[in-house]
């Protein structure tokens, strides 16, 4: 029995945690070209986006995405934080792989106002502030969607080593990670042979790279994500959820890369 045909037998009664586990059953060690296509084309069609932080190596969903359709919803959250090099990135990918349709998600002005007007909030409660700028205008983005794509892999810190290919999101969607099982060779071997270029930041010496106040290079020898919020006990932007709700911080899961 193929992959799509376990996949696409009807199982009308499941819940979706029920469904993510059927689909990651059939999509756990499937290529990542072949869990895209099934979302985009098959599985979700027009209801499927990607987020992406267009950080160190998002280059990589980014061409595998266009590969398939261009023109597939990409999010990316404007937090107005980013570091001047990522939007230079951003734009680079855009023209190269033919992106049409990325959707910058920008805060609430009104929420911004009220809860940020310094705009310190993240050296005070970077909770609070990942919450106003990354969870709450994607919560809201992706109310026109069943499912949605990351490009988080296990390798990058010890929060994601159970990382699931499929899995839900608070509300029920589907969340896919096709990406889970690349390691970093991989990622290195696809960016040269397509030549597509990784984050410029990633020259300097910062291998994952969010917003400009929270993001520190890293050392040699530590995680990719060490630099993300140094100090500080937190991985996560707060944008991945447990079913039940929680903020991921643990290993039941966890960014857009
Ligand atoms: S990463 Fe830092 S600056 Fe960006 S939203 Fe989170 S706390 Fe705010």
């Amino acid at each position: 029995m193929s992959v799509l045909s376990r996949i696409l037998d009807p199982h009308a009664e499941e819940t979706p945690i029920e469904r993510a586990e059927r689909l990651n059953g059939a999509l756990r060690d499937a290529p990542a070209e072949e869990i895209l296509r099934f979302a985009i084309e098959d599985e979700f069609p027009g209801r499927v986006g990607v987020v992406s932080s267009f950080g160190a190596e998002a280059a990589v969903l980014l061409a595998l995405v266009a590969d398939i359709d261009p023109a597939t919803p990409v999010l990316f959250l404007e937090t107005g934080k980013h570091f001047k090099e990522t939007a230079r990135h951003r734009d680079d990918l855009i023209e190269r792989l033919g992106l049409a349709d990325v959707r910058l998600l920008r805060p609430r002005a009104l929420e911004v106002a009220a809860e940020d007007p310094e705009g310190d909030l993240w050296a005070r409660d970077p909770d609070a502030c990942c919450a106003l700028r990354k969870t709450r205008p994607l919560s809201f983005a992706l109310e026109g969607f069943d499912a949605w794509i990351t490009g988080r892999k296990r390798f990058q810190t010890e929060s994601r080593l159970s990382l699931s290919v499929v899995e839900t999101d608070a509300d029920g969607r589907i969340k896919l990670n096709p990406l889970a099982n690349w390691s970093p060779d991989d990622l290195d071997a696809f960016l040269f042979a397509r030549g597509l270029p990784k984050h410029p930041l990633v020259a300097e010496g910062y291998l994952s790279i969010g917003c400009e106040p929270c993001t520190t290079r890293t050392a040699p020898g530590e995680g990719a994500r060490a630099g993300r919020w140094r100090g500080l006990d937190k991985d996560e932007c707060g944008i991945h959820f447990t079913p039940d709700g929680r903020i991921v911080r643990t290993s039941a899961s966890a960014g857009a890369e």
